[in-house]
């Protein structure tokens, strides 16, 4: 059992020595002072907090140890390059009031990765300042709503299908649009009547993802495209899924005015716990002019921050997005150059493999040929007493991250696998192969199953009252008036 810092200090024991006269506390104002007793704060060597500090993080499961097979939230491989180019002086030194003239630099590099994701996307003009892919679709959002304002057409309704990720019908209705739902049909695709049903002159747009998040590209979407804009309402294109179709295709082709690209999922920038996102917006030429600002240009001489959209709807994060995200996801890009085809190829190849060596263990709802993930029930094995959460606990234990779980809403006991581009078919090949062991254990013994995970630092926890009473902080710290 890890201890506590506070259980490993020993008294005058220092990690630092501080001398006194190094610093004057005179010229700090009293009131900052603290007459707290600090007696509490943990006393530990230098050596030892080290030590403390690497125990904990052998606790972490990251994808430098094991495989993530971790649905849409595409945990690829973060290679370190980007890091050591992120963290250049030059670049994480910058201070975001500093004039266009002292970050040339700065400004050619956000240029040139907007030009990539135009490219990628086949928009317009690209947006790199909402922080996450929900922030993009919020900005989506917001620019569909100024369009129809803008041409004197109030509509209200944003039609999402119900294999949506939970953020559409959000960011749809944080601004003020009534969400119309409407049921994937039994291949898991959009229904095409269902729509045609709900089209009308009140349709401000569609929200798709595609490939959808049953990870099946959408065979109408050309036809979903053209009903939409017939009816008048514009197409927003969830990005979250770009691995799959890079360089294939890309939402201009299919029809879409507006995409939001999470750089964190497709472009290999760390995110989670492992730092902040970035969801680039990209749009249509009718719609450039309700970008918010500024957009980074380029006058033939000198990169500058853009002010003077006309109909802009304004900034949508202070200063200029997550600096660092866009270096790391443009380091990739400019490290994978046409390559990138190739990352899309690898994904869907990986994940059909995946799928065709598991589904005779595995209950497979929707039996079409895969993008880059698939979907598989628990319900088989439900039916033996193991519940899909207890599946991906057993996992746990052979050193594999579990992937999403329970998600997307329509399928039962839903396990979402993404194996991404870069794991070799050996490594593909052992997760398949405890995967069935698994299948053939919940046979033989689903009680066993439901014993694990035994390997773990925190074993099985009451996932309810860890959700309603966290029990985070150390007591002696509560207890104190620190
Ligand atoms: C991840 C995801 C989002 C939200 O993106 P964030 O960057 O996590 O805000 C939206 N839609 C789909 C399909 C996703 O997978």
């Amino acid at each position: 059992m890890t201890k506590l810092i506070f259980e490993k200090s020993e008294k005058n024991v220092n990690g630092v020595n501080l001398t006194i006269n190094d610093v004057n506390i005179d010229f700090i104002d009293k009131k900052y002072l603290s007459d707290n007793d600090c007696s509490i704060l943990p006393e530990v060597s230098e050596l030892e907090v080290m030590r403390h500090y690497k125990e904990l993080s052998d606790k972490n499961f990251c994808i430098e140890k094991g495989f993530y097979p971790l649905g849409s939230c595409t945990m690829k491989y973060n290679p370190k390059v980007n890091e050591m180019l992120a963290a250049l002086e030059g670049f994480c030194e910058l201070h975001p009031l500093q004039d266009d003239d002292d970050c040339q630099g700065a400004l050619k590099l956000m240029f040139n990765l907007q030009e990539a994701l135009k490219t990628i996307s086949g928009m317009d003009a690209v947006t790199l300042q909402p922080a996450a892919g929900a922030h993009g679709e919020l900005t989506g959002m917001m620019i569909v709503k100024k369009y129809f304002e803008s041409i004197n057409q109030p509509r209200k309704n944003v039609i999402i299908p119900d294999s949506a990720h939970g953020t559409n019908p959000a960011s749809a209705a944080m601004c003020g649009f009534n969400i119309v739902e409407i049921k994937s049909n039994e291949k898991g695709q959009v229904d095409i009547e269902a729509l045609k049903a709900v089209l009308d002159d009140n349709t401000a747009a569609i929200m798709l993802t595609n490939p959808n998040t049953l990870g099946l590209f959408e065979e109408n979407i050309l036809e979903i495209s053209k009903l939409v804009h017939n009816a008048g309402g514009l197409l927003y294109y969830d990005g979250a899924n770009m691995n799959a179709i890079m360089g294939h295709t890309n939402p201009k082709l299919m029809g879409f005015d507006i995409v939001h690209m999470n750089l964190h999922k497709t472009f290999s920038t760390p995110h989670g716990g492992g730092g902040p996102g970035a969801g680039p917006v990209g749009v249509v030429d009718k719609l450039k002019e309700f970008l918010p600002v500024p957009i980074v240009d380029f006058d033939g001489k000198k990169y500058y921050r853009k002010f003077d959209l006309k109909n802009s709807i304004g900034k949508v994060k202070a200063f200029y997005a997550n600096f660092s995200v866009l270096v790391k996801a443009y380091a990739y890009i400019l490290m994978m150059g046409s390559e990138l085809k190739d990352v899309s190829s690898y994904a869907v190849l990986n994940a059909n493999y995946m799928m065709h060596k598991l589904k005779d263990y595995y209950l497979l709802p929707y039996a079409s040929k895969c993008m880059h993930e698939f979907v598989l029930s628990g319900d088989w094995q439900k039916q033996d007493g193991v519940n899909t959460l207890a599946i991906a606990k057993r996992l746990m234990d052979s050193n594999f991250h579990p992937p999403t779980v329970y998600f997307p809403l329509i399928v039962h006991e839903a396990i979402m696998i993404e194996p991404t581009e870069s794991e070799s078919k050996h490594r593909l090949d052992e997760f398949i192969n405890v995967m069935i062991d698994i299948a053939k254990e919940v046979k033989s013994n689903p009680q066993e199953v439901l014993n694990h995970p035994l390997n773990t630092p925190v074993k099985k926890v009451d996932e309810t009252l860890a959700a309603r009473k966290p029990d985070l902080a150390y007591k002696f710290h509560i207890e104190s008036d620190i």
